[in-house]
């Protein structure tokens, strides 16, 4: 099995290793305020060496970190089933990851990398998520880990970042600036970027949730999935998403791609209005769901293209409709997702008449409510 970085753009192929990062040819295309171009894949020939249901990665498995990422239960909510007349209706729930969120996926291949190439600290940007799962993979991990993050993020994020003992450098300014600053600062020697779409690994390790799906899905005697919710924002865990079903295809795990749906909040829907217009239009982003609230998509270009290849779907939802739905969700379930992976809950509701009754529906929950309670808390009449 032979891996390397490939530029879904122009073709070109590049080793990984450290200091790679977009394609050399079609990121000289970038322009600040834009989605990333030449944002590589991660790609493999040859036949695996693999057992059962082993995941193909590009890193070997005896450098990752000592911490329990993934394997996150898939599951079965008959009340919800019940009130809502699906019986075929899963929900994947990352919330159970060490940090807390689907994020912890990918630090934990970005980790692994930087253990087996002998790399000590990794930084990035972060609006929250990415920066206090870095931290937490970093910690089991034994790296330094150095994180930028805007003043606004979510205060239950910040604290954990500093309860990891990471290194907090906060922004006074967007997530874009912090980006900036990030970046500028990884370019010292040896200190390896997680930047979310930047550094490809962040894509790739996001892949592994599809896996799970159809290994759990199967054991519990659920078929294949039909269709599958993703709460987007950067577009990064919606391209290893389906990256994950395009490997399954290729191994012959399943027999077709599942319809992956791009769920955003209306007020950060730059992926959604470029799936119908056929063209990326940017607007400031305005919605209570922090974790996808992006002006610019990062990783726009990679997941429009993906979502076109393979006919996925995108649905936008207002903040209100994602709030009934956390509270409806909770409810109903007993899950209390923070609310961008509500968000996927309530792009499901409003487009559930268009699937049919039958289809075996996953909702990726990919974010815990404990991690911002300041919206939950209005919806639910508290006062904080
Ligand atoms: C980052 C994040 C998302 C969105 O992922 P993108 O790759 O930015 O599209 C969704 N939910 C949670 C909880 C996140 O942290």
């Amino acid at each position: 099995m032979k891996w390397q970085y490939r530029c879904p753009q122009c073709g070109a192929a590049y080793p990984i290793e450290p200091g790679r990062y977009l394609c050399d040819i079609c990121s000289k295309s970038n322009k600040p305020g834009m989605p990333l171009q030449g944002v590589l894949e991660c790609v493999w020939e040859g036949t695996p060496v693999l057992h059962d249901d082993d995941i193909p990665l590009p890193v070997e498995r005896e450098f990752f970190p000592p911490v329990p990422v993934g394997n996150t239960p898939l599951w079965a909510p008959t009340r919800l089933r019940e009130d809502l007349g699906r019986n075929k209706l899963w929900l994947k729930d990352d919330t159970c990851n060490p940090s807390g969120s689907y994020k912890d996926r990918a630090s934990w291949l970005v980790s692994a990398f930087a253990r087996k190439f002998g790399i000590h600290e990794i930084a990035l940007a972060s609006t929250g998520n990415a920066a206090s799962s870095m931290a937490c993979i970093g910690a089991a991990a034994g790296q330094k880990i150095t994180v930028f993050l805007p003043k606004s993020a979510p205060v239950a994020k910040r604290i954990q970042v500093l309860q990891y003992g990471a290194e907090l450098r906060e922004v006074d300014g967007t997530y874009d600036v912090a980006f900036d600053q990030s970046l500028a600062y990884s370019d010292a020697a040896g200190v390896l970027s997680r930047n979310t779409a930047y550094n490809p690994l962040t894509i790739e390790g996001k892949k592994t949730g599809s896996f799970e799906i159809v290994r759990d899905l199967a054991i519990q005697g659920g078929g294949e999935p039909d269709h599958v919710f993703v709460p987007t924002g950067d577009g990064v865990i919606i391209a290893g998403v389906i990256k994950g079903f395009e490997d399954l295809v290729k191994l012959g795990r399943i027999s077709k791609m599942p319809k992956v749906w791009a769920a955003q909040a209306e007020g950060s829907s730059a992926i959604a209005r470029a799936l119908a217009a056929g063209s990326f239009e940017f607007l400031p982003s305005n919605t209570i769901a922090d974790s996808i609230s992006v002006d610019v998509p990062r990783n726009g270009s990679f997941a429009l293209e993906k979502l076109k290849m393979h006919h996925g779907g995108a649905v936008a939802v207002s903040d209100k409709e994602i709030l009934d739905a956390q509270v409806y969700l909770s409810r109903a379930s007993g899950l209390f997702a923070e609310p961008s992976s509500a968000c996927a809950f309530a792009g499901f509701l409003k487009v559930q008449h268009e699937i049919p009754i039958d289809d075996t529906v996953v909702i990726m929950l990919t974010g815990s409510g404990l991690k911002d309670i300041k919206s939950a808390a209005a919806a639910v009449g508290a006062g904080l």
